[in-house]
């Protein structure tokens, strides 16, 4: 079933009102480890992106932020003809996981009509998020459920799962 919401407010509040009966819910899941879990789980991730542009919505770029790699951050000064080093400077810090991360929210590299202007080069987190597509998904369960405050697709998808017979 398609989420209904209009701003990312709106999705918080919609990841909450569940909040009990998905911890429930993944909590059993995670006891369980169904063989079939990742095939659903990649259909829906489908399914969902159908429903959902996320040139509407962007709201991982803008609220969120990806972790990067060193090659991220090579890739991406290569990608604006920067030296490694002003980079750096300009646009990274270290969070309090000692994790390379962007300094601003949202994205220094997000345009207004939520293009990414270094998407060739984009870091690797991005590439992946929501990873709804991955293997062994229950060993993300916990994360998925923190993401479906931020991506419609995520809420999506765990909403679906509680409706099938594990
Ligand atoms: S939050 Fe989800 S739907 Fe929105 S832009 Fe990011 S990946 Fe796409
Ligand atoms: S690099 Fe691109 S895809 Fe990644 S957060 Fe920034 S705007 Fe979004």
């Amino acid at each position: 079933m398609k989420i209904e919401y209009k701003t990312p407010e709106e999705l918080k509040l919609l990841t909450n009102k569940t909040r009990p009966e998905t911890i429930a819910f993944l909590k059993k899941l995670k006891k369980k480890k169904p063989k079939k879990l990742d095939d659903v789980v990649h259909e829906m991730h489908y399914e969902a992106f159908n429903n959902f542009d996320c040139l509407d919505c962007a709201n991982c770029c803008k609220t969120i932020g990806p972790r990067l790699t060193g090659k991220d951050i090579e890739r991406l000064a290569k990608h604006l003809k920067m030296k490694i080093a002003d980079f750096m400077e300009q646009y990274i810090r270290t969070d309090e996981d000692s994790d390379f991360v962007f300094k601003d929210h949202p994205c220094p590299f997000l345009l207004p009509d939520n293009y990414c202007i270094v998407y060739e080069s984009r870091p690797k987190a991005c590439r992946e998020y929501p990873h709804t597509d991955r293997k062994r998904f229950y060993q993300i369960l916990d994360l998925s459920h923190k993401n479906c405050e931020t991506c419609p697709v995520v809420l999506e998808v765990i909403d679906e799962l509680k409706t099938k017979n594990w």
